[in-house]
């Protein structure tokens, strides 16, 4: 049995599975990202965190649990990953954006539930997710009722922590928030034993600020046109930020900025169409669910920005670092994270402005609002949306879809409609 292999079999990993898993992945990598014609060269780094999805990230993992660490599994952007750095933990996005096991998820769930919640549990269930297994604990959120409900059965199979986040941003709400947020750091005292200390907290502020200013950056030079990077790219870039050691990916990514520059500079474009520039709004995209980026690039477009968790609403608000005390950093996290304008809050104008706002900064010619199936708060929201676009002169096309591939003919059918329409 070889190193990997043993990790896997320690951590409770059904092998079997996990082979299948293993196979399916480096085809399709190949086939989306590997076949991209002119690639930066420093994406190399992120094909290769890729590559070793289930090997070197989780060996450190591993590695800091037994050097008395924790490991902290997530499942939304409003999780402060501060507190958990703070509390001299590692923070892993858990996500799942491929279906898995649907009869065992049948079990728990039924059918019309979003596909990022069946495959969240299904990866679970099939014990195919070594940072599943490597978690000390979850924390999870009452953002949508199917994740409510989800946190209550991922509660009977491992220890879950469920933050309550309001409904809306008033008062009252912001100190419920704030709240939660005491509550969380409580929490990972207990779990760790030992009480945060006011310089941690301060350093891993810093620490997530570094990697969200890193991909600030990454997301400033996708305005260049032609483009320097594709947005498959770009998003994988964005998906790696879940799991990968902050200060590591920071580097990473200011490496790969320092390359995009010498593009602008240069002239040098990616292997990607100028035009039609597209923006992505709406449901976050886990990897390695890369399906709608495909058919865009693949179609004559390219993704400009992504208004997505797996996008600039994970990265674009910074936490004031001003605050000396822990009780003013708390309130500065706590601020920080409300910001955030996922569509379960109501209401919720600011991401309209927001959307608006990047249409016009990114130059786009479309807005593609994607919704994952059963997703109710995105899809609502995306005729709020479409008015605003329609007001503003801008075409956006809403799409519904779920992890398989039987609906990619006709969604590229719809797609290359809208890209003949915009350059006509
Ligand atoms: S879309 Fe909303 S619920 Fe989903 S990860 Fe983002 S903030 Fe959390
Ligand atoms: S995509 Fe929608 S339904 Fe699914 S977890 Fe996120 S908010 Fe909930």
């Amino acid at each position: 049995m070889d190193d990997n292999r043993r990790m896997w079999a320690d951590l409770g990993i059904d092998l079997e599975a996990h082979d299948g898993l293993l196979e399916v992945l480096p085809p399709l990598f190949q086939d989306v990202y590997l076949s991209q014609k002119g690639r930066p060269s420093r994406m190399a780094y992120f094909d290769n965190v890729f590559a070793e999805i289930h090997g070197l990230r989780v060996r450190e993992l591993v590695n800091h649990r037994k050097a008395g660490g924790v490991v902290v599994g997530t499942f939304c952007t409003y999780v402060p990953e501060e507190l958990i750095i703070a509390a001299g933990g590692i923070a892993v996005g858990l996500c799942g954006g491929a279906e898995i096991a649907p009869e065992e998820v049948g079990r728990y769930l039924p059918q019309n539930i979003c596909p990022l919640i069946r495959s969240s549990l299904g990866f679970k269930l099939a014990k195919v997710c070594p940072y599943y297994e490597s978690c000390d604990l979850l924390v999870g959120e009452t953002t949508c009722d199917g994740k409510k409900k989800f946190f209550e059965i991922l509660g009977e199979l491992q220890p879950v922590h469920v933050m309550e986040l309001p409904q809306r941003k008033g008062p009252r709400d912001v100190d419920m928030w704030r709240g939660e947020v005491g509550d969380l750091l409580t929490r990972l005292e207990e779990l760790t034993g030992r009480k945060v200390e006011r310089q941690a907290l301060a350093g891993a502020v810093k620490v997530v600020n570094t990697k969200r200013k890193a991909l600030l950056r990454l997301a400033e030079l996708r305005k260049s046109d032609p483009p320097v990077i594709s947005g498959l790219d770009a998003l994988l870039v964005n998906q790696i930020a879940f799991y990968d050691d902050p200060r590591r990916l920071a580097v990473k990514v200011n490496e790969l900025c320092d390359e995009l520059e010498k593009r602008v500079d240069s002239g040098k474009s990616a292997g990607v169409s100028a035009r039609p520039r597209v923006l992505v709004s709406g449901c976050p995209m886990a990897i390695p669910n890369w399906k709608l980026y495909g058919i865009i690039e693949t179609s004559g477009a390219v993704v400009a920005m992504d208004e997505l968790c797996t996008g600039i609403r994970y990265f674009r608000n910074l936490v004031d670092e001003e605050p000396d005390d822990l009780d003013g950093m708390l309130d500065a996290i706590a601020t920080r994270y409300l910001k955030t304008d996922c569509a379960v809050f109501t209401p919720n104008e600011e991401r309209v402005r927001n959307v608006l706002g990047l249409a016009k900064d990114y130059d786009v010619d479309a807005v593609i609002y994607h919704t994952l199936q059963f997703c109710d708060p995105y899809s609502v929201e995306g005729f709020k949306v479409e008015r605003a676009l329609e007001e503003a002169g801008l075409p956006m096309l809403y799409l519904e879809t779920d992890y398989g591939t039987g609906d990619v003919g006709q969604l590229k059918t719809r797609v290359e409609a809208l890209f003949e329409m915009v350059v006509a």
